[in-house]
């Protein structure tokens, strides 16, 4: 049997094309995909030799489907049934996981069962996958593209939670993409009084807006460090957050919280560069600087409540819905910033 796939050969040569339809395991079950996101790391991943020249390959981890098909030693999930896959698998049995923290599995075998493979028509999910968690059931009133959010929010939710984002904050958000506006919006219903939104693109700043976001800087007119400033009384902000791919805003960034204040560096930059930071005024100012990545279970669970909320926007960040022959154009859509979150449908 054949199915759709978006096959990557290489950096931006990605082709929609015929390829092999995966083989129900035994004791998996095959997931239709009804919808899967388009994410800033697959784009990063599609545009760049992120597989160093082994292709072809799917990418695609926003994963939504029903059950099409179950093996004979798959009793958990029955055909029909619509599914949520949350692409981060966890053991459950090590130092991190007990503590609380299964974003820090050390289980490395478990890690690498995480989905990646959604930009296609099917996905084949294993015994192992099932077993260890992290597939959660859409109720039958949710649309699958709501849905389809929990995997993009569920980073953000666990950053915000982390650092206690919170009632009387002032929060600087680096970065208004599609993770600055869930940042915005989540930061707002967790009670942050003041958030400031920062990135080069005007576009991308005034859709930002109807997130939550009290004042915008562009920082391609503006230095966006004076402005922060002048926003927060010259002390600087409480937390601030770099959520782009870039070393520079990381720079920036300790120069935009106040003494004592939270650093976040969210964003992934290019593999192996460096970033240089003003560590007296990280020593003299008490700054705390955190990485962050990931979710725990607990927090992935959280996340997809609230995308599945009817009280959460989802309509409002799904900007466009395209059909899988299209991820090219999805692709320009995201970078150009005329499209927030763009969800494919692979059977369109
Ligand atoms: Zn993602
Ligand atoms: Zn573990």
């Amino acid at each position: 049997m054949q199915m759709k796939a978006a096959l990557m050969y290489g950096p931006n040569d990605i082709r929609v094309e015929m390829t092999d339809k995966p083989e129900c395991p035994k004791d998996g079950l095959i997931l239709k995909i009804m919808a899967v996101g388009l994410c800033g790391s697959d784009i990063r991943n599609l545009t760049t030799d992120s597989r160093k020249g082994n292709y072809p390959f799917i990418y695609g981890h926003e994963i939504v489907g029903c059950v099409d098909e179950v093996g004979p030693e798959e009793t958990k999930y029955r055909v029909g049934q619509r599914l949520f896959l949350f692409p981060g698998t966890y053991c459950m049995e090590c130092d991190s996981c007990i503590s609380g923290h299964s974003e820090n599995c050390e289980n490395e075998h478990v890690a690498k069962l995480a989905g990646t493979g959604g930009f296609a028509q099917y996905i084949a999910v294993g015994g192992e996958k099932i077993r260890y968690g992290g597939i959660y059931e859409i109720p039958d009133d949710v649309t699958y593209e709501a849905a389809s959010l929990g995997e993009p929010l569920t980073s953000v939710f666990a950053c915000l939670e982390n650092v206690k984002v919170g009632y009387a904050d002032t929060l600087v958000i680096i970065g208004a993409g599609p993770i600055g506006d869930f940042m915005a919006q989540i930061a707002k219903i967790r009670g942050a009084q003041k958030v400031i939104m920062i990135d080069i693109n005007a576009h991308r700043l005034e859709m930002a807006k109807q997130f939550g976001v009290d004042e915008i800087i562009d920082s391609s007119a503006t230095d966006p460090i004076e402005a922060v400033k002048k926003l927060t009384g010259g002390k600087g902000a409480d937390k601030v957050i770099s959520a782009t791919p870039v070393n520079a805003t990381q720079t920036q960034s300790i120069h935009m919280v106040r003494k004592g204040g939270i650093v976040v560096f969210f964003g992934g930059v290019p593999k192996g560069s460096m970033t240089e930071l003003d560590c007296n005024l990280v020593h003299y100012n008490n700054i705390w600087i955190k990485g962050h990545f990931g979710a725990s279970y607990d927090q992935s669970k959280r996340a997809f409540r609230l995308a599945i909320d009817k009280d959460f926007p989802s309509d409002k960040f799904i900007t466009h819905i395209l059909p899988l022959d299209e991820i090219n154009k999805g692709i320009g859509l995201t970078r150009s910033g005329e499209a927030i979150k763009v969800v494919l449908h692979p059977f369109d």
